[in-house]
């Protein structure tokens, strides 16, 4: 079965008029929903994560700082949030839904959270509408508990995986891979294991080789026995900050590539959102609606 993380805790945490697009974590369940590609049974509502799988990946200073709201002024507006005891306790229980997904995807082979994919937070901050790191949270939890040797980090939104990169650039079992825009945030970049820049408007047949190329050499080399696939959708030729030309089947077939390889190597896959910043917002639920059909079609 599909597990898939959600609460009502991801849809509400920002003052109204925020500029970051709350809504879709609302109207993604709704729609998955309404046309039949899940019912309610498929959700589980994640908790809130054991501080102590926080310390295990971010400094205990930063945690410090974050959960008694004393970040600085300067430190809350690079996050992007207006910092609220609402709002940590909404990225603990995105935390908490990505490790038990990926519980659920060495269950049941994937497993998806409707939100998460937080990987422009660092070791001791956060940047970037992100707070805590999924990804590296869900990865040291794997390692941790034994559960994974070699974990692949697929990282596909259109900006770098930058705190990501930084958490594990001295672990030899978490290769992180990020696919980009070379010329978009964050204008300075950490160092991947493999970081693929594009160029402005790469469409979806350039994208899709380098992907498929990229990702069979990835495998062959690294042999990774988990993987965590970041599938945010500002890749989309409709972002307001994407710069990439890709279609909303282009991005479908880019999640299909992914999700079949994990499938076809029996890997076992956890899913996380990611951005997701066009105008209309029926563009952003369709294209993240896909990543989830896609894992049905395939797997169930
Ligand atoms: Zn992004």
């Amino acid at each position: 079965m599909l597990k898939i993380a959600w609460s009502e805790k991801y849809a509400h945490a920002l003052p109204d008029g925020h500029r970051f697009p709350m809504e879709k974590y609302t109207l993604l369940p709704e729609q998955l929903l309404y046309e039949g590609t899940v019912s309610e049974v498929n959700f589980f509502t994640p908790q809130s994560i054991d501080p102590q799988y926080i310390v295990n990946t971010h400094k205990e200073t930063y945690w410090e700082k974050l959960v008694s709201l004393q970040l600085s002024k300067s430190e809350i507006r690079k996050t992007g949030f207006p910092l609220s005891r609402e709002l940590v306790e909404r990225e603990m229980h995105i935390m908490h839904g990505s490790v038990q997904c990926c519980l659920y995807a060495l269950e049941y082979g994937v497993s998806m959270n409707i939100a998460g994919g937080t990987h422009h937070a660092f070791t001791d901050r956060g940047e970037g509408f992100c707070l805590l790191n999924d990804i590296a949270i869900s990865a040291n939890y794997l390692l941790a508990h034994q559960l994974a040797e070699r974990i692949l980090v697929v990282d596909l939104d259109v900006h770098q995986g930058n705190g990501t990169a930084e958490i594990f650039q001295h672990e030899s079992r978490v290769f992180t891979f990020s696919m980009h825009g070379a010329h978009n945030y964050p204008m300075h970049k950490e160092k991947s294991d493999l970081d693929v820049d594009l160029p402005d408007q790469t469409d979806d047949a350039t994208y899709l080789k380098l992907l498929d190329r990229h990702l069979k050499e990835i495998l062959a080399k690294f042999q990774p026995d988990f993987i965590i696939f970041q599938s945010g959708v500002d890749v989309l030729a409709t972002d307001k900050l994407g710069r990439m030309a890709l279609s909303i089947e282009g991005c479908k077939q880019r999640d299909h590539l992914v999700l079949s390889v994990a499938k076809l190597n029996q890997i076992p896959l956890m899913a996380c959102m990611g951005g997701g910043y066009s105008q209309r917002i029926s563009h952003i639920v369709e294209a993240h609606a896909n990543t989830f059909r896609i894992a049905q079609e395939l797997y169930f």
